[in-house]
């Protein structure tokens, strides 16, 4: 990020405008219909515009001479249509100044841009690309548009009338936002998003007890709670909503391994993170300690999300730390994620299941070869099975033993699916007998393993059955 969006104070003082031309007039309006006061410097001596009210067109003072020589004392930002050395000798005079600098059109020479706006009254969003495209800013801008209420500024509004006389009733901040979540996401926020703002403002007066409403126990505390997340198998598009809204939520997340950092960048920005995962050969934190963990944050009144890759009940380990959590008494509630197979099935296209060729699923895991012997293989000898194997690569030869040992054919199709949904996924593809190489093949984990007759409708089969086609010809046409 090479621009950070910052709103400017438009009260403050001017805006000094410089230039010509009808993107200076579309600049001229944004700035006036957003109640800028603007001295302008229309160079080529038009200083005409268009679709203003009179109020809008009375902030706009109509100013004479050489702007490079122009008083910059009290104006607030500088903005200038680039046309010949114009531009870049205002940046020169504007950054001796200290002052923001938009040239139009050009980088280089500016200290700010531009953003992208949605504009719902107090409710102001800015998109930016840093430069790069206002197409994709306005696309952006369009889908917010449609995800905002409508009267969004309006809740904005009722909300930041009745703060103040909020502060003295409930001191502590943590309890405070809690406070104002609960009035935003409950009854009384919805009548202000209904247009029923009086009824919102009686039901905000007749709250008794701010305290209690904003979920303090009777100690004074308030009450801590864990969500277990199932962050999936790594592509942040594949977090649920409800997902997402628990990291915004969240003072603290305890997170494992396998999450990606594009994941941990959408909790809230001042939520702890903490790592607690195990890797692969390195010990890490234990089950107990990260069960004690999640506990003692709760109990401090902190709102926790155990974030893990998956889904928490898929050999996550959820089941031990939700049994820990009740009973230490903790509230807590769990988000489901899409656990790595299915994520290797939709990315890859592997139907784990298919009409009359496969009926069942089997998830298992072998982290180990000692592991992969304590499977008890003979229950896997149906063909009409697929088998998705979790922790699995080390474990290749022994879980290419324990099918075949079980009559499952050597020519069964089989594949190793690598890094799911990450931007450098891999599959290998190929029959069971050739698992332990196709797990050769891979650049490195995590991956998935799939036995099963499905494998031979995935996309890597089809391609690598035209390679080999075309291989065929070409040779036969040598
Ligand atoms: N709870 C997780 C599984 C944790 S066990 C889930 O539901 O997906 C860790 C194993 O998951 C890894 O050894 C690997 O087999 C699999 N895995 C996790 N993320 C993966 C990914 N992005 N691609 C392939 N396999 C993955």
């Amino acid at each position: 990020m090479r621009f950070l969006p910052v709103f400017l104070d438009l009260q403050a003082g001017p805006v000094l405008v410089v230039g010509a031309g009808d993107l200076v007039r579309a600049k001229l309006r944004l700035l006036a219909a957003a109640g800028a006061r603007i001295r302008w410097f229309a160079t080529d001596g038009n200083h005409e515009v268009s679709g203003l009210d009179a109020a809008d067109a009375a902030r706009i003072e109509h100013a004479e001479g050489d702007p490079l020589t122009a008083d910059l004392r009290g104006v607030i930002a500088v903005l200038c249509a680039g046309a010949g050395d114009i531009g870049p000798a205002m940046s020169v005079r504007a950054k001796a100044a200290g002052l923001p600098v938009n040239v139009m059109d050009d980088l280089v020479h500016s200290t700010f841009i531009f953003p992208a706006i949605v504009d719902r009254g107090d409710v102001v969003v800015a998109v930016g690309t840093g430069g790069a495209s206002p197409v994709v800013a306005r696309r952006v801008r369009e889908r917010i548009e449609a995800m905002l209420p409508a009267r969004i500024g309006d809740l904005a509004s009722f909300i930041g009338r009745r703060r103040k006389s909020m502060h003295g009733r409930i001191p502590e901040m943590q309890l405070r936002r809690r406070f104002w979540e609960r009035v935003v996401d409950g009854p009384i926020g919805a009548l202000v998003l209904a247009g029923r703002s009086n009824e919102a403002e009686q039901a905000l007066v007749s709250i008794a007890d701010p305290s209690a409403f904003a979920g303090a126990t009777a100690s004074g505390e308030a009450e801590g709670r864990v969500t277990l997340v199932g962050a999936g198998p790594g592509d942040p598009d594949l977090l649920t909503i409800k997902a997402l809204r628990a990291l915004q939520d969240a003072d603290v997340v305890f997170y494992d391994e396998l999450v990606s950092p594009e994941i941990l960048d959408r909790a809230r920005r001042d939520a702890s993170r903490v790592p607690v995962g195990r890797r692969v050969g390195k010990p890490g934190i234990g089950q107990d300690a990260i069960n004690k963990l999640l506990i003692a944050a709760a109990k401090s009144g902190q709102r926790v999300v155990r974030l893990k890759g998956g889904d928490a009940f898929v050999f996550g380990r959820g089941g031990e730390e939700v049994e820990a959590l009740r009973e230490a008494g903790i509230a807590y509630s769990i988000v489901p994620g899409i656990t790595a197979g299915l994520g290797a099935a939709a990315q890859f296209e592997v139907p784990l299941t298919f009409r009359h060729e496969a009926l069942r699923i089997t998830f298992l895991t072998a982290h180990k070869a000692s592991d992969a012997e304590t499977v008890d293989w003979s229950t896997l000898t149906d063909e009409k099975m697929t088998v998705v194997v979790y922790m699995g690569m080390t474990a290749a030869v022994s879980v290419r033993a324990g099918l075949l040992a079980a009559g499952r054919s050597p020519q069964t199709p089989a594949g190793v699916f690598a890094r799911v949904t990450w931007p450098d996924a891999q599959a290998a593809v190929g029959t069971l007998n050739e698992l332990p190489d196709l797990v050769g093949r891979i650049d490195g984990g995590p991956a998935i393993l799939v036995i099963g007759d499905v494998v031979a409708h995935s996309a890597p089969w089809r391609h690598q059955n035209l390679n080999q086609m075309i291989s065929k010809l070409l040779e036969a046409a040598e």
